[in-house]
Protein backbone atom coordinates (compact mmCIF):
# COMPACT_ATOMS: atom_id res chain seq x y z
CA UNK A 1 0.00 0.00 0.00
CA UNK A 2 1.33 3.56 -1.39
CA UNK A 3 0.66 6.64 1.28
CA UNK A 4 0.26 9.80 -0.48
CA UNK A 5 2.85 11.95 1.30
CA UNK A 6 1.15 15.95 2.11
CA UNK A 7 3.28 18.33 -0.34
CA UNK A 8 4.81 21.55 0.69
CA UNK A 9 3.56 24.31 -1.23
CA UNK A 10 4.57 27.39 -0.15
CA UNK A 11 1.63 29.42 -0.33
CA UNK A 12 -0.47 26.80 1.64
CA UNK A 13 -0.09 28.41 4.64
CA UNK A 14 -3.21 30.61 4.61
CA UNK A 15 -5.47 27.26 4.08
CA UNK A 16 -3.38 25.16 6.71
CA UNK A 17 -4.73 26.31 9.77
CA UNK A 18 -2.59 24.05 12.01
CA UNK A 19 0.61 26.31 11.20
CA UNK A 20 -1.12 29.39 10.61
CA UNK A 21 0.70 31.81 12.66
CA UNK A 22 -2.11 35.32 13.55
CA UNK A 23 -1.31 38.39 14.77
CA UNK A 24 -0.58 38.63 18.06
CA UNK A 25 0.86 35.38 18.25
CA UNK A 26 4.24 33.90 19.04
CA UNK A 27 5.43 30.87 17.24
CA UNK A 28 8.07 28.87 19.56
CA UNK A 29 10.02 27.17 16.80
CA UNK A 30 13.37 24.71 16.77
CA UNK A 31 15.40 25.48 14.30
CA UNK A 32 17.99 22.07 14.66
CA UNK A 33 21.37 22.48 14.88
CA UNK A 34 22.21 24.87 11.92
CA UNK A 35 21.68 22.51 8.22
CA UNK A 36 18.90 24.26 7.42
CA UNK A 37 17.94 20.95 4.96
CA UNK A 38 16.98 19.64 8.57
CA UNK A 39 13.87 22.67 9.44
CA UNK A 40 10.81 20.51 9.37
CA UNK A 41 7.90 21.96 7.44
CA UNK A 42 6.17 23.60 10.13
CA UNK A 43 9.34 25.23 11.19
CA UNK A 44 9.60 26.53 7.41
CA UNK A 45 6.09 27.63 7.43
CA UNK A 46 5.74 29.74 10.57
CA UNK A 47 9.18 31.52 9.41
CA UNK A 48 7.47 32.53 5.92
CA UNK A 49 4.90 34.45 8.14
CA UNK A 50 6.99 35.93 10.78
CA UNK A 51 7.23 40.09 11.11
CA UNK A 52 9.65 40.29 14.17
CA UNK A 53 12.45 37.01 14.52
CA UNK A 54 13.71 36.58 17.74
CA UNK A 55 16.54 34.21 17.33
CA UNK A 56 19.54 32.96 19.59
CA UNK A 57 23.30 32.40 18.91
CA UNK A 58 22.92 29.03 17.82
CA UNK A 59 20.16 29.37 14.96
CA UNK A 60 22.97 29.65 11.75
CA UNK A 61 23.15 31.80 8.94
CA UNK A 62 22.08 29.67 7.01
CA UNK A 63 18.76 29.29 8.49
CA UNK A 64 18.36 33.15 9.07
CA UNK A 65 19.01 33.49 5.38
CA UNK A 66 15.11 31.91 5.30
CA UNK A 67 13.24 35.49 6.70
CA UNK A 68 11.09 36.86 5.00
CA UNK A 69 12.25 40.45 2.92
CA UNK A 70 11.02 43.38 5.73
CA UNK A 71 10.69 40.62 8.94
CA UNK A 72 12.45 42.59 11.80
CA UNK A 73 15.70 40.52 13.72
CA UNK A 74 16.36 40.68 17.31
CA UNK A 75 19.56 38.97 18.47
CA UNK A 76 19.23 37.93 22.29
CA UNK A 77 22.34 35.10 22.00
CA UNK A 78 23.88 33.50 24.58
CA UNK A 79 26.92 32.14 25.40
CA UNK A 80 27.95 30.55 28.65
CA UNK A 81 27.76 32.80 31.66
CA UNK A 82 27.63 35.95 29.37
CA UNK A 83 24.15 36.63 28.86
CA UNK A 84 23.60 38.64 25.56
CA UNK A 85 19.81 39.57 27.05
CA UNK A 86 19.19 38.14 30.31
CA UNK A 87 16.39 35.71 29.81
CA UNK A 88 13.72 37.71 32.31
CA UNK A 89 14.29 40.30 29.51
CA UNK A 90 13.57 37.85 26.31
CA UNK A 91 10.75 37.14 28.05
CA UNK A 92 9.64 40.32 27.98
CA UNK A 93 10.14 41.17 24.88
CA UNK A 94 8.13 37.94 23.53
CA UNK A 95 5.37 39.57 25.12
CA UNK A 96 5.66 42.99 24.09
CA UNK A 97 5.92 42.35 20.45
CA UNK A 98 3.36 39.88 20.42
CA UNK A 99 1.05 42.91 22.30
CA UNK A 100 2.18 45.02 19.18
CA UNK A 101 -0.20 42.77 17.19
CA UNK A 102 3.13 40.97 15.38
CA UNK A 103 3.51 37.51 14.57
CA UNK A 104 6.41 36.72 16.13
CA UNK A 105 8.95 33.98 15.31
CA UNK A 106 11.03 32.84 18.49
CA UNK A 107 13.98 30.55 17.01
CA UNK A 108 16.46 28.52 19.43
CA UNK A 109 18.86 26.33 18.24
CA UNK A 110 17.87 22.30 18.10
CA UNK A 111 14.52 21.66 20.17
CA UNK A 112 13.06 24.56 22.09
CA UNK A 113 11.81 21.73 24.83
CA UNK A 114 15.71 20.56 24.97
CA UNK A 115 17.77 22.46 27.12
CA UNK A 116 16.36 25.26 25.47
CA UNK A 117 14.06 27.10 28.21
CA UNK A 118 11.42 26.83 25.37
CA UNK A 119 9.30 25.83 28.61
CA UNK A 120 9.94 29.06 30.87
CA UNK A 121 9.05 31.49 27.82
CA UNK A 122 5.91 29.35 27.37
CA UNK A 123 4.88 29.52 30.67
CA UNK A 124 5.63 32.90 30.99
CA UNK A 125 3.72 34.09 27.78
CA UNK A 126 0.80 31.96 28.50
CA UNK A 127 0.57 33.65 32.06
CA UNK A 128 0.17 36.74 30.47
CA UNK A 129 -2.00 35.89 27.70
CA UNK A 130 -0.29 35.35 25.26
CA UNK A 131 -0.93 32.04 22.91
CA UNK A 132 2.10 30.19 21.61
CA UNK A 133 2.54 27.87 19.06
CA UNK A 134 5.16 25.45 19.58
CA UNK A 135 7.55 23.51 17.12
CA UNK A 136 9.94 20.91 17.50
CA UNK A 137 13.39 20.84 16.19
CA UNK A 138 15.97 18.46 15.63
CA UNK A 139 17.86 18.85 18.85
CA UNK A 140 21.81 18.38 18.72
CA UNK A 141 22.43 15.04 19.88
CA UNK A 142 20.30 13.99 17.29
CA UNK A 143 21.46 16.01 14.17
CA UNK A 144 25.25 16.03 15.14
CA UNK A 145 26.11 12.37 15.74
CA UNK A 146 23.38 11.04 12.65
CA UNK A 147 25.71 13.50 10.36
CA UNK A 148 28.64 12.17 12.42
CA UNK A 149 27.92 8.41 11.55
CA UNK A 150 27.44 7.70 15.38
CA UNK A 151 23.77 5.79 15.58
CA UNK A 152 22.74 6.60 19.43
CA UNK A 153 21.57 3.44 19.68
CA UNK A 154 23.17 0.15 17.98
CA UNK A 155 21.51 -3.73 18.65
CA UNK A 156 24.09 -5.47 20.65
CA UNK A 157 25.75 -2.13 21.76
CA UNK A 158 23.76 0.33 23.19
CA UNK A 159 20.23 -0.28 24.30
CA UNK A 160 19.51 3.41 25.16
CA UNK A 161 20.40 6.87 25.15
CA UNK A 162 20.77 9.63 28.02
CA UNK A 163 20.93 13.14 26.88
CA UNK A 164 22.09 14.95 29.88
CA UNK A 165 23.78 18.83 30.64
CA UNK A 166 27.47 19.03 31.58
CA UNK A 167 26.85 23.10 32.49
CA UNK A 168 28.32 23.72 35.82
CA UNK A 169 25.09 24.41 38.21
CA UNK A 170 25.01 28.09 40.07
CA UNK A 171 26.76 26.56 43.30
CA UNK A 172 29.49 26.01 40.83
CA UNK A 173 29.13 21.77 41.71
CA UNK A 174 28.03 19.25 38.73
CA UNK A 175 25.87 17.46 41.02
CA UNK A 176 24.78 14.83 38.38
CA UNK A 177 23.23 10.75 39.08
CA UNK A 178 26.59 9.54 38.15
CA UNK A 179 26.05 6.42 38.41
CA UNK A 180 23.01 6.07 36.27
CA UNK A 181 25.28 6.90 33.29
CA UNK A 182 28.08 4.43 33.61
CA UNK A 183 26.00 1.39 32.42
CA UNK A 184 28.53 -0.08 29.15
CA UNK A 185 25.38 -0.46 27.02
CA UNK A 186 24.44 3.04 27.67
CA UNK A 187 25.40 6.43 25.46
CA UNK A 188 25.54 9.41 26.92
CA UNK A 189 25.70 12.81 25.07
CA UNK A 190 26.49 15.66 27.15
CA UNK A 191 25.20 19.09 26.20
CA UNK A 192 27.26 22.25 27.33
CA UNK A 193 30.09 20.36 28.92
CA UNK A 194 33.33 21.29 27.23
CA UNK A 195 34.01 23.47 29.60
CA UNK A 196 33.47 20.73 32.15
CA UNK A 197 35.00 17.84 30.51
CA UNK A 198 37.79 16.90 32.95
CA UNK A 199 35.40 16.94 35.37
CA UNK A 200 33.11 14.59 33.12
CA UNK A 201 35.55 12.04 32.64
CA UNK A 202 37.12 12.19 36.27
CA UNK A 203 33.49 11.03 37.73
CA UNK A 204 32.57 8.79 34.96
CA UNK A 205 35.69 7.02 35.73
CA UNK A 206 35.27 7.23 39.51
CA UNK A 207 31.83 5.62 39.05
CA UNK A 208 32.98 2.94 36.64
CA UNK A 209 32.76 3.42 33.56
CA UNK A 210 35.78 2.44 31.33
CA UNK A 211 38.08 4.64 30.79
CA UNK A 212 38.48 3.17 27.81
CA UNK A 213 35.08 3.77 26.34
CA UNK A 214 34.73 5.20 22.69
CA UNK A 215 34.12 9.27 23.51
CA UNK A 216 34.01 11.28 20.97
CA UNK A 217 33.64 15.35 20.39
CA UNK A 218 31.58 17.03 17.81
CA UNK A 219 31.89 20.54 17.14
CA UNK A 220 29.18 22.55 15.06
CA UNK A 221 27.64 19.45 14.04
CA UNK A 222 25.57 19.50 10.59
CA UNK A 223 27.14 22.95 9.64
CA UNK A 224 29.62 23.14 7.24
CA UNK A 225 32.48 23.49 9.52
CA UNK A 226 32.02 20.23 11.65
CA UNK A 227 34.50 18.36 12.95
CA UNK A 228 34.12 15.02 14.74
CA UNK A 229 37.18 13.88 17.26
CA UNK A 230 37.54 10.23 18.40
CA UNK A 231 39.16 9.26 21.29
CA UNK A 232 38.39 7.54 24.82
CA UNK A 233 37.02 8.98 28.08
CA UNK A 234 40.62 9.10 29.11
CA UNK A 235 41.52 11.11 26.45
CA UNK A 236 39.11 13.51 25.67
CA UNK A 237 40.61 16.30 28.09
CA UNK A 238 43.66 16.29 25.88
CA UNK A 239 42.01 16.23 22.31
CA UNK A 240 39.81 19.92 23.78
CA UNK A 241 43.53 21.45 24.24
CA UNK A 242 45.29 19.99 21.55
CA UNK A 243 42.65 21.21 19.24
CA UNK A 244 41.50 24.30 21.09
CA UNK A 245 37.83 22.86 20.74
CA UNK A 246 35.12 25.18 21.71
CA UNK A 247 31.20 25.96 21.47
CA UNK A 248 29.13 24.46 20.54
CA UNK A 249 30.48 21.06 21.28
CA UNK A 250 28.28 17.80 21.95
CA UNK A 251 30.22 14.88 24.20
CA UNK A 252 29.00 11.29 22.99
CA UNK A 253 30.28 8.29 25.38
CA UNK A 254 29.58 5.01 24.20
CA UNK A 255 30.74 1.96 21.82
CA UNK A 256 28.55 3.33 19.21
CA UNK A 257 31.10 5.98 18.42
CA UNK A 258 33.53 3.81 16.37
CA UNK A 259 30.71 1.55 15.04
CA UNK A 260 29.97 2.73 11.60
CA UNK A 261 33.26 4.92 11.23
CA UNK A 262 36.05 6.01 12.40
CA UNK A 263 37.05 8.85 9.79
CA UNK A 264 35.65 12.30 9.66
CA UNK A 265 33.06 12.45 7.40
CA UNK A 266 33.62 14.69 4.14
CA UNK A 267 30.55 15.45 3.98
CA UNK A 268 28.76 15.61 7.13
CA UNK A 269 25.38 13.01 6.70
CA UNK A 270 26.96 11.20 3.81
CA UNK A 271 28.24 7.70 4.61
CA UNK A 272 30.96 6.04 1.97
CA UNK A 273 30.76 2.80 1.35
CA UNK A 274 34.42 3.04 -0.40
CA UNK A 275 35.75 3.99 2.76
CA UNK A 276 33.88 1.27 4.96
CA UNK A 277 35.85 -1.14 6.91
CA UNK A 278 33.68 -3.15 9.55
CA UNK A 279 34.49 -2.60 13.18
CA UNK A 280 32.89 -5.98 13.81
CA UNK A 281 35.76 -8.67 13.11
CA UNK A 282 32.71 -11.41 12.61
CA UNK A 283 31.49 -9.05 9.34
CA UNK A 284 33.22 -9.32 5.78
CA UNK A 285 35.62 -6.77 4.38
CA UNK A 286 33.86 -4.75 1.17
CA UNK A 287 35.96 -7.01 -0.94
CA UNK A 288 34.86 -10.10 0.81
CA UNK A 289 31.32 -9.27 -0.07
CA UNK A 290 31.71 -8.14 -3.91
CA UNK A 291 34.04 -11.38 -4.27
CA UNK A 292 31.07 -13.79 -3.09
CA UNK A 293 28.33 -12.03 -4.70
CA UNK A 294 30.36 -12.53 -7.91
CA UNK A 295 31.21 -16.06 -7.66
CA UNK A 296 27.25 -16.24 -6.83
CA UNK A 297 26.29 -14.51 -10.21
CA UNK A 298 28.62 -16.87 -11.91
CA UNK A 299 26.91 -20.01 -10.81
N1 LIG B 1 18.11 23.34 22.44
C1 LIG B 1 19.36 22.87 21.91
C2 LIG B 1 20.45 22.77 22.94
C3 LIG B 1 20.85 24.08 23.56
S1 LIG B 1 22.11 23.89 24.78
C4 LIG B 1 19.14 21.52 21.21
O1 LIG B 1 18.08 20.90 21.36
O2 LIG B 1 20.05 21.09 20.49
C5 LIG B 1 23.55 24.33 23.86
C6 LIG B 1 24.46 23.15 23.66
O3 LIG B 1 23.94 22.29 22.66
C7 LIG B 1 25.84 23.52 23.16
O4 LIG B 1 26.69 23.92 24.21
C8 LIG B 1 26.30 22.20 22.56
O5 LIG B 1 26.69 21.30 23.57
C9 LIG B 1 25.00 21.69 21.96
N2 LIG B 1 24.87 22.05 20.52
C10 LIG B 1 23.88 22.75 19.95
N3 LIG B 1 24.05 22.84 18.61
C11 LIG B 1 25.19 22.19 18.34
C12 LIG B 1 25.92 21.92 17.13
N4 LIG B 1 25.49 22.34 15.93
N5 LIG B 1 27.06 21.21 17.22
C13 LIG B 1 27.51 20.75 18.42
N6 LIG B 1 26.88 20.97 19.58
C14 LIG B 1 25.72 21.67 19.54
Amino acid sequence: MTTKLPTYQKDNVQSKGKSRLNSGEVALVGSGPGDAELLTIRAMRFIEQADIAIYDRLVSEEILALLPQGCERFYVGKEQAKHCVPQDKINQLLVEQARLGKRVLRLKGGDPFIFGRGGEEAEYMLARGVSCHICPGITAASGCTTYAGIPLTHRGVAQGCTFITGHIQNNGQLNLPWQSLCCPTQTVVFYMGINTLPKIAEKLVEHGRDINTPAALIRKGTQPEQKTYRGTIGNLAELVEKHNITPPTLIIIGDVVNQLTTEQLTTPGFLDAKNYTSQDTNQKTNQEINIIEQQAKIA
